[in-house]
This record gives structure tokens, sequence and C-alpha cells, in this order.
């Protein structure tokens, strides 16, 4: 069985994942973090909830940002609140032993102000769900010109959700981004709609049975 190491990520994270308990990586993560970590631009992860997704984006990301910068230059774009922060909190345990790396979750239904704060303090992954980060945007209160890579996580779910038009204005205004990453449980053509209009020749990698 493959290990942590054997995928090429920094040994600061593989301690972390040591400690969460992960001994083997899921297949997801597998199949997707060399690919990331070896610069593939634009990827699509195919796998079933609760196969392990966050880690198998949470990790590439930790390992390519560059912790001197104090911009924002990843974006997760999730659909929900809950997952928004369930998804931080795991990227905060990713990075316990790395230094200067900072997280911020953004969602509605919450005080913008707190929000805007934090990120003017300075942070190099933020992790949003679409409606909110579109009022920031609006606001001028984030900056995405620094954003390399947007990462849409449960993308069958925020377009189940009507999120469609956000995305596509969120991937029109990352003018920087060079790496969009898609994961989902599943594949409705919609998605490849999204996957056609704003990804070059995205690595596909699918886990167990997906449907469409
Ligand atoms: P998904 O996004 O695919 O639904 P999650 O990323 O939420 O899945 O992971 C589901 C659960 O599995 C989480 O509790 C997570 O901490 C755990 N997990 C992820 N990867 C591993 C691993 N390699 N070994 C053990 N547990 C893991
Ligand atoms: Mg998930």
């Amino acid at each position: 069985m493959t290990t942590f190491e054997e995928l090429g990520l920094d040994d600061r994270l593989v301690k972390a994942t040591g400690e969460l308990g992960f001994v083997n990586p899921t297949a997801i993560q597998e199949k997707a973090i060399p690919v990331l970590l070896g610069g593939t631009k634009d990827f699509i992860g195919l796998a079933q909830t609760g196969t392990g997704k966050t880690a198998a984006f949470g990790l590439p990301l930790l390992n390519l940002i560059d912790v001197q910068a104090r911009h924002p230059q990843a974006l997760v774009v999730c659909p929900t609140r809950e997952l928004c922060l369930q998804i931080v909190k795991e990227i905060e345990l990713f990075k316990k032993y790395m230094s200067g790396v900072f997280v911020t979750a953004v969602y509605g239904g919450t005080s913008i102000g707190l929000q805007i704060r934090d990120l003017k303090r300075g942070v190099q992954i933020v992790v949003a769900t679409p409606g909110r980060l579109i009022d920031l945007i609006e606001r001028k209160a984030i900056n995405l010109e620094q954003i390399q890579y947007v990462v849409l996580d449960e993308a069958d779910e925020m377009l189940n959700m009507g999120f469609q038009d956000d995305i596509e204005f969120i991937l029109k205004n990352t003018p920087q981004r060079d790496s969009t990453w898609l994961f989902s449980a599943t594949m409705p053509p919609e998605i490849k709609k999204v996957s056609k209009r704003y990804m070059t020749e995205p690595v596909e990698v699918q886990v167990g049975k997906v449907n469409t």
C-alpha cells in the first residue's frame, strides 16, 4: 500500500496526516495528490462522498502556496457554510507544522465585517461559499488578483443549488488563475459545460462508480 511520503508531500504535511490517524491515502488521494503536486493545471476528481476529497486538494494546496507572501493565492469554493467550516478545520489540522500559513472562511449568514478584518490580516487560502464571496468581490473587500488556484468542491452540489452563474462570475474574476481543480461525486452535463468553458485539457481521475 502507498504511504503519504510516497506521494511527494512535504514532510511537515506527512507528519500532520500521521497524527490525524491517516495511515494510507485513500484512492482519490493516491491518484490526485501526485498529479496536482506535479504541476497539472486543470484537474477533475470524481469520487463519492466520504472518500477523502478534502485532503486530496487541501494537502497539495498547502504544499504549493508561497508562505512568504501574505495575499490570497488559493480559493476553495464550496456550497455551504458547514462545508466551508469543515474544510477550514481540516486545512488547519494539516498545516499544524507549517508556519506562516493563514486560512480563512467566508460564508453568509454572519458578520461580513469580521471576515473583511480576517482578509485584511493577510491569508493565502480562502474557503468560501459563492454568495458571500461575490458580496466581498463587489465591495472590493477581497483581492483575487493573485489567486493561482481555484478549487470547486462539491461542484455537482453547487450546480444543483443554482450557483452556476456565481461560479462563472468567480472564475472570470480570477485573472491569474492558472489551475482549476474541480471535485465532485457525480458528473452531470452542467459540469462538463463549466469545465469546457473554464478549463484547459483537464486531467480527469475517477474512483469507483460515478453517476452522470
Ligand atoms: P469527501 O470530501 O470525499 O466527502 P472528506 O474529505 O470529508 O471526504 O473525508 C471523509 C473523512 O475521512 C474525514 O473525516 C477525513 O478526515 C477522513 N479521511 C480522509 N482521508 C483519510 C485517510 N487517508 N485516512 C483516514 N481517514 C481519512
Ligand atoms: Mg468533500
